[in-house]
């Protein structure tokens, strides 16, 4: 297992397998991972905890991106999408919403054609600053990986109460303005089995994709180590076929094996 963290506030740009190229956002501390899963696979190791008083300040974040703007655009490179993600769960900074539109300020006047995009677990949406600041950005992407709260808690390990209702209630609540990502994966953890990818998981999944209705689905699988080292990847035909089901539904889709 060789997990990593961002060591700054800003990194890249990087060409993400999803989004293009990509200014990533990291409002964690630079040597911890603070997040409200404790997903299996997640790239950047096990869970510290879910919070810290280390978090960089609203105006760190906002001098580090226009410093890091300036200086892509002095240099003649390109961006495409300023992504919020780094080392666990953006939105449990307590400054979130104001983050945003200091990003979206940013953007606006050094690259006013590039998407801001928030990659979330969608556990603080009870916090309605959350959920403004959401609405707010250009790709609102939450997680779902199963239909399940037995898979999501095998998987995903929430490290708060987590209910599953409720969550699927506040997405439907972004009435399409989100996009979906889903991981999928099979393996075992501690020797005990594991897999969202069984004709049953995939059919109660598309069921709650249904009636949650996003603009798109993004469909991946693992692709670098991972905390448990007991996961297996699926194939690119594997999760194609999961995506021309969620096609058959209407709703676009974007897989990356
Ligand atoms: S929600 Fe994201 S950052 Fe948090 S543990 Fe899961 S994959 Fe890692």
């Amino acid at each position: 297992m060789s997990t990593f963290l961002f060591d700054s506030i800003v990194f890249g740009p990087v060409r993400s397998r999803r989004l293009g190229a990509s200014l990533g956002m990291n409002l964690l501390p630079p040597d911890r991972k603070v997040c409200s899963f404790n997903c299996v696979y997640c790239e950047c190791g096990w869970t510290d905890s879910i919070d810290s008083d280390k978090l960089p300040s609203r105006g760190q974040v906002q001098a580090a991106l226009e410093y890091k703007l300036k200086k892509m655009i002095s240099g003649g490179e390109g961006l495409d999408v300023i992504t919020f993600a780094g080392n666990g769960e953006p939105t449990l900074h307590p400054d979130f919403s104001g983050i945003i539109d200091d990003t979206i300020e940013l953007r606006n006047t050094y690259f006013p054609n590039a998407d801001i995009a928030v990659l979330s677990n969608a556990t603080m949406l009870h916090r309605p600053d959350v959920v403004a600041a959401l609405k707010r950005v250009d790709k609102n992407i939450l997680k779902l990986d199963s239909a399940f709260e037995a898979t999501i808690n095998a998987l995903n390990q929430p490290l708060i109460r987590f209910d599953l209702k409720n969550l699927v209630d506040r997405l439907m609540a972004f009435e399409g303005k989100l996009i979906i990502q889903s991981l999928f994966v099979r393996g075992s953890i501690n020797g005990i089995p594991v897999d969202n990818t069984t004709p049953a998981e995939i059919s109660a999944w598309l069921k709650l994709v249904d009636q949650i209705r996003p603009s798109e689905v993004m469909i991946y699988t693992i692709a670098r180590d991972t905390p448990a080292n007991d996961l297996k990847k699926l194939s690119e035909e594997e999760l194609n076929g999961i995506a021309q089901k969620v096609e058959m539904l209407g709703i676009a889709t974007q897989v990356s094996a």
